[in-house]
């Protein structure tokens, strides 16, 4: 909604930045406003202020700046993935990072320093040309420090830990506006509490070596989903009990294709013996009637291409979470009802994510709160179509009542930051579902590093 003020600071705006060239500004009447304020959640209608975007790093100090001393509230946009469309704010300042994609690999090839506007595909294709990977998620348009700074899982976390343990540093613009490097105390803020405490210019992270990536769908026959859906999970949890290679990481998936809802395995062996993890794959493939395996060598850039077609780049609806410790046989039962009863638009899905091995082990240098092995429901009542979301909004929320139903002691008191439901809900119930035990520190934290709340607009609102 525009107010009285807004025509008036657009302008001002507009006449500071002519001293400031190498910061791309677009007020709300450019035709390219529109496709300069999307996100990846269409619902999300809000409009920016205007969207202004940094050409380095001392431009996004220099706009920080500026914002704090005319009161501006403001946003951060780095892929616009926030599943809620929280990078865009009704009459807030958008400042996109886009431009800030730089990575330099150490002369000792175990670190890389990125900057904090760089998508996962850039970030997985710079590293890949050098024979190295990092931890990251399925997604390529995904921002990778927004991914990374609030937890960050994906097929690499059994291997190499979550995106939260790979940052070693970071160089953030303060509440004030000056570029400072995080000391150890900010920079464990960081790792679970994301950009509440400034913008995030570049993380200095791990990186391993790695020439071959074993991917692909193992799609299971889906007519009786049910059935299959319990034996396949039967088997898998007895598989577990036996141990499971860190390399090895499997994620549920079911999606809708024009033929039909698919259940499916997404596969991923993050080590060069391919021999090894071909034999897994057949093991995996085992577990259920597969109708189809494509399991094959390839890169991460191209694993991340294939994920990409899977997911429209806009989406409409809400996601609802759970953190279990198994797939029981009651939550599997749950499951294949949910998964019987998915509605059929292409964008509706339901994914699970697991966190075991080293990602699974307690750790102190993180507020990420959820440290032993679970998995991650994923209920995703997301549509194509704004007209036909209600119907998979519907769905995703019977359905997360229903696993709230099972067993409460396989139930995880905390969940996923980036996959919670924060919509018309208290944000002290919020930080308690995220942080669980960390939140007194992460407020004592943002208390001490930004007290005036400059970045109040940051993932999550803390008030
Ligand atoms: C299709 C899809 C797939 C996903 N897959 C996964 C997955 O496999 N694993 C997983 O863990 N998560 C996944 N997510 C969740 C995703 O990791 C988070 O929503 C993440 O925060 C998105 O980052 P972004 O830069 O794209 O988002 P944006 O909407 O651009 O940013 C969201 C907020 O993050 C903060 N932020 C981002 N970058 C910076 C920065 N450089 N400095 C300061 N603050 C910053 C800001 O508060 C910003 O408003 C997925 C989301 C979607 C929509």
């Amino acid at each position: 909604m525009m107010t009285d003020t807004t025509p008036t600071q657009v302008a001002a705006l507009e006449a500071f930045l002519q001293d400031h060239p190498t910061i791309k500004f677009t007020a709300p009447t450019s035709p390219d406003y529109p496709a300069a304020r999307e996100v990846w959640n269409g619902g999300r209608l809000d409009n920016p202020l205007a969207v202004v975007q940094p050409q380095t790093p001392t431009g996004v100090s220099t706009i920080v700046k500026y914002a704090k001393a005319h009161k501006i509230p403001f946003t951060i946009r780095a892929g616009g993935h926030n599943l809620e469309g929280r990078s865009i704010v009704e009459g807030a300042l958008l400042i996109d990072l886009r431009a800030l994609t730089d990575v330099t690999v150490s002369s000792d090839r175990q670190s890389a320093t990125v900057q904090g506007g760089i998508l996962q595909k850039e970030l997985a294709t710079k590293l890949w040309e050098e024979g190295l990977a990092t931890p990251m998620g399925t997604i390529p348009g995904v921002g990778y420090v927004g991914w990374a700074t609030y937890g960050g899982y994906g097929p690499f976390s059994a291997h190499w830990g979550l995106g939260v343990d790979q940052i070693i540093s970071a160089t953030v613009v303060s509440p004030d506006g000056d570029i400072v490097t995080a000391d150890e105390t900010l920079l464990k803020g960081i790792r679970g509490g994301g950009g509440l405490f400034g913008v995030i210019l570049d993380l200095t992270i791990k990186v391993y070596p790695l020439k071959s990536l074993l991917t692909g769908a193992i799609v299971f026959n889906s007519q009786d989903i049910i059935k299959t859906v319990t034996d396949f999970n039967a088997a898998y949890e007895e598989l577990l009990d036996t141990g499971i290679p860190p390399e090895l990481y499997i994620q549920q998936i079911s999606f809708n294709t024009p033929h039909g809802r698919v259940y499916a395995v997404l596969f991923v062996w993050s080590s060069d013996d391919t021999e090894e993890g071909l034999r897994w794959s057949e093991k995996i493939a085992s577990l259920g009637p597969v109708i189809m395996n494509n399991v094959a060598p390839t890169g991460i850039p191209g694993w991340l291409t294939a994920n990409g077609a899977f997911v429209p780049s806009k989406m409409f609806g809400i996601s609802r979470t759970q953190n279990i410790r198994r797939i029981t046989p009651e939550v599997a039962k749950v499951l294949g009802q949910t998964l019987d009863r998915m509605p059929s638009d292409p964008g509706t899905m339901f994914s699970i994510q697991q966190l075991r091995g080293v990602s699974a082990e307690a750790k102190s240098n993180s507020v990420f709160a959820t440290r032993e092995p679970h998995l991650v429901l994923e209920i995703l009542g997301f549509t194509t179509e704004d007209e036909a979301k209600e119907e998979s909004e519907q769905w995703a929320k019977r359905a997360a009542e229903e696993f709230q139903q099972t067993d409460p002691n396989n139930t995880l008191p905390t969940v996923y930051i980036s996959l919670l439901n924060t919509m018309g809900v208290e944000s002290a119930d919020v930080l308690r579902k995220a942080y669980g035990p960390h939140v007194p520190e992460l407020l004592a934290l943002k208390e001490r590093i930004d007290p005036e709340n400059v970045y109040s607009l940051a993932v999550p609102l803390l008030r």
